[in-house]
């Protein structure tokens, strides 16, 4: 992206918020973000963090209590959503039952009266681009609902939008069929280079498809970043935990262990089992297993330390002879392994210093 080019998309200080008074809910609050175009972008979040409303604003849906929202340099924050250049698939779909798979793809061509030939060539093109070409002739309930899920998305993309929104739209699909179509989508949004904002709450998904990540939380964006940014250098201790598997390491326990008093995060994948002496450079420490996993080429080990915190530790199956529920164990990482991060956890994650990932 050159500098003479504006972002696809550019909120300002976005806000929103519903209710008034003592029933104010701040669903978004002080949103800054730039998306390049051609990117595919994804918003993650857990259930309720403002995913959805963001993308409702830049969609028209819902208006911004504060803030503006800019598509290629242009103020669209007071437009209708049918004056702005944006495009939105649901989760459900929303196709027509009554007409064919052809007829679905053609109909906002057709609202925008455009000639009959001229359009069926069109949405013949989109229905070749989502690999549907002969499928044109059924009606949605002859399809399976990943074929649904590639029709909305032609019926999206036939109308040329500068960007296109999705609101989880993998979301109603099983877990095979969800992972084919993330290699698929990714795909359909490389051939047609349209900018992609992708709603999700899976961080597995967002981790594989996407150019860049805005993780939400509380409405509020903890970190942008690309997917090995976000993993490999979370900024705080909620991305650490949301986004993969983390440890997160109290400023008092990282002074103990590693002589800084700053919150810090490790990934159990770089936690090592030791029998011996560790290398300078490396931090180690005693505890009992509380509990062995396993789970095939690796085992997931938890170790309770002497003063109530815990470690996760994702060890290789093999190297586990010795390893035994209630027995002493040593565990070691590198310095370079552990973060500073800032710490954001809500105060009703019951204290505990490990976090799962969301959707995993
Ligand atoms: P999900 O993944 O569950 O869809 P999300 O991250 O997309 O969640 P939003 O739907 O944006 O979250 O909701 C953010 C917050 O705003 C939630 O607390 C929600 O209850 C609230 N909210 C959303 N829409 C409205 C509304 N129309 N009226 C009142 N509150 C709302």
């Amino acid at each position: 992206m050159s500098n003479l080019t504006p972002p696809a998309i550019q909120l300002v200080g976005l806000r929103k918020s519903f209710g008034a008074g003592e029933h104010e809910v701040v669903a978004v609050d002080s949103v800054d973000l730039s998306i390049g175009e051609g990117e595919f972008f994804s918003l993650l979040g857990p259930s309720g963090s403002g995913k959805t409303t963001v993308l409702r604003m830049i969609a028209g849906f819902e208006s911004p209590s504060a803030g503006a929202i800019l598509l290629q340099g242009r103020d669209v924050t007071g437009l209708a959503p049918f004056d702005r250049d944006v495009n939105t698939v649901f989760q459900d779909y929303a196709l027509f039952p009554h007409m064919t798979v052809l007829q679905n793809v053609e109909y906002g061509l057709k609202v925008k009266k455009v000639g009959k030939a001229a359009r069926r060539t069109r949405a013949n093109e989109m229905l070749e681009a989502v690999r549907l070409g002969s499928f044109g002739h059924r009606k949605p309930n002859q399809l399976s609902g990943g074929q649904r899920q590639r029709v909305a998305l032609a019926r999206a993309l036939v109308n040329h939008p500068k960007v296109l929104l999705l609101d989880e739209p993998l979301g109603a699909l099983d877990a095979k069929l969800r992972e084919e179509m993330q290699v698929e989508l990714k795909a359909i949004q490389r051939e047609v280079g349209i900018t992609f904002v992708f709603v999700t709450h899976d961080q597995g998904e967002a981790l594989s498809m996407s150019n860049r990540i805005a993780v939400f939380n509380h409405g509020r964006i903890e970190q942008v970043g690309t997917p090995r940014e976000i993993y490999d250098h979370p900024e705080t201790s909620f991305v650490a935990g949301f986004v993969g598997t983390s440890n997160v390491l109290s400023a008092a326990l990282s002074q103990q262990l590693m002589g800084v008093a700053d919150v810090h995060s490790v990934r159990p994948e770089r936690i090592r089992v030791v029998h011996e002496v560790v290398a300078d450079g490396e931090i180690s420490v005693a505890g009992v297993v509380a509990d062995l996993q396993y789970l095939g080429a690796d085992s997931r080990i938890r170790v309770d330390l002497p003063d109530g915190a815990h470690l996760l530790a994702s060890v290789p199956s093999d190297g586990l002879v010795g390893v035994a529920i209630g027995g002493s164990i040593r565990l070691a990482w590198s310095r370079f392994a552990a973060y500073t991060v800032a710490d954001t956890r809500s105060p009703d994650s019951g204290g505990s210093n490990t976090s799962e990932g969301g959707d995993q």
